[in-house]
């Protein structure tokens, strides 16, 4: 299978100022040393606590920030080398984001005919208005909602429809990869399938390769088809779907996963619940060694000090844990 992104050794750190001059006290390092390949046509599952930093990472990949350190190879080219103007129309048209609350970002003024119609414009897409009203109301239906929507405001909709038209917005542009970041977390559980559902049928229409970032394991087991565990801001591990489910390495998923009953029951291995201890660490001060040693039940003494390689344990099964040196 072909490779559509490359991440490696991507880094965003981002200051930490204090005092009356402002001086950099510190740095929080939100994404730090991550690699990783995204295939054509595969969904790859990013998940992780809040403030692990799976967010910022999908910011960074299509430089809504601008990454600290690290390449990103989108079909070959290294995007985060390229000037803004050479940007757009690769990245700002090929790789597009859907967010949690598609509202924020739906202008209420304007209809939907408008909100769809911007970005074709700004990329100089579609011969005519016509064709570009043609290829909206096309849209519109393909996500599931009436061609009549074109007319309509973002406030006449309820937030799985708003999810559809984020959607919708989203394709305009003939992506190739869509970032997906909690994209159905704000809905209620019967639309979460709907919207996961209508995903994988356009994933098939459009041949769209995904990442999709998401705190909740259970939704990223039905979408994905591989996950990567993030923790503070590294990568613990990535794995094909069924042997991280089933077979997790790393003690961080093996928590991660104990304490979600419905994935517990089905088929893990460890069967218990991992309780584990303390809270995340602050992510300006990171631990030494292994950023997982103050909390994990494993640990040994290599562990406080040595950082764990982010290394294949098994085919296509990686993992940064000491345990499997
Ligand atoms: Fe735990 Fe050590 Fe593995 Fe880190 S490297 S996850 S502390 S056993
Ligand atoms: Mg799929």
């Amino acid at each position: 299978q072909e490779t559509l992104l490359e991440v490696r050794n991507l880094k965003m750190h981002f200051p930490v100022k204090a005092g009356i001059i402002q001086r950099t006290v510190g740095h929080v390092k939100a994404v730090d040393d991550i690699s990783f390949t995204v295939k054509k046509g595969e969904t790859l599952g990013i998940v992780g606590e809040s403030g692990c930093g799976k967010s910022t990472m999908g910011r960074t990949l299509i430089r809504l920030y601008e990454p600290t350190d690290g390449s990103v190879l989108f079909g070959g080219t290294d995007i985060t080398k390229l000037p803004e103007k050479e940007l757009r129309p690769l990245i700002r048209r090929k790789i597009q984001m859907i967010f949690q609350d598609p509202y924020a970002s739906l202008n209420p003024r304007k209809s939907l005919g408008n909100l769809l119609n911007e970005p074709m414009k700004v990329h100089g897409l579609y011969g005519n208005q016509k064709e570009r009203d043609e290829k909206i109301k096309e849209l519109l239906e393909v996500v599931g909602l009436h061609s009549s929507a074109i007319n309509h405001y973002p406030h006449e909709f309820s937030g799985g429809q708003r999810q559809r038209i984020g959607i919708a917005r989203s394709l305009v542009l003939n992506p190739e990869l869509i970032i997906a970041d909690e994209a159905v977390s704000a809905l209620d559980v019967s639309i979460q399938a709907q919207i996961i559902n209508l995903l994988e049928d356009l994933q098939e229409e459009f041949n769209l390769t995904y990442i999709f970032i998401s705190h909740d394991l259970s939704v990223v087991r039905h979408i994905a088809d591989r996950v990567g565990v993030m923790y503070l801001g590294k990568m613990a591990e990535l794995a094909d779907k069924d042997d991280l489910y089933k077979e997790p390495l790393h003690p961080y998923t093996q928590a991660l996963l104990s304490a979600v009953p419905a994935i517990r029951s089905k088929g893990a291995k460890n069967r218990e619940r991992i309780v584990l201890k303390g809270d995340i660490p602050s992510a300006v001060n990171q631990p030494s060694g292994c950023v997982f040693h103050t909390r994990c039940p494993m640990k040994m003494k290599v562990c406080e000090t040595v950082p764990p390689q982010f290394q294949e344990a098994r085919p296509g099964h990686f993992v940064a844990c000491h345990l499997y040196d």
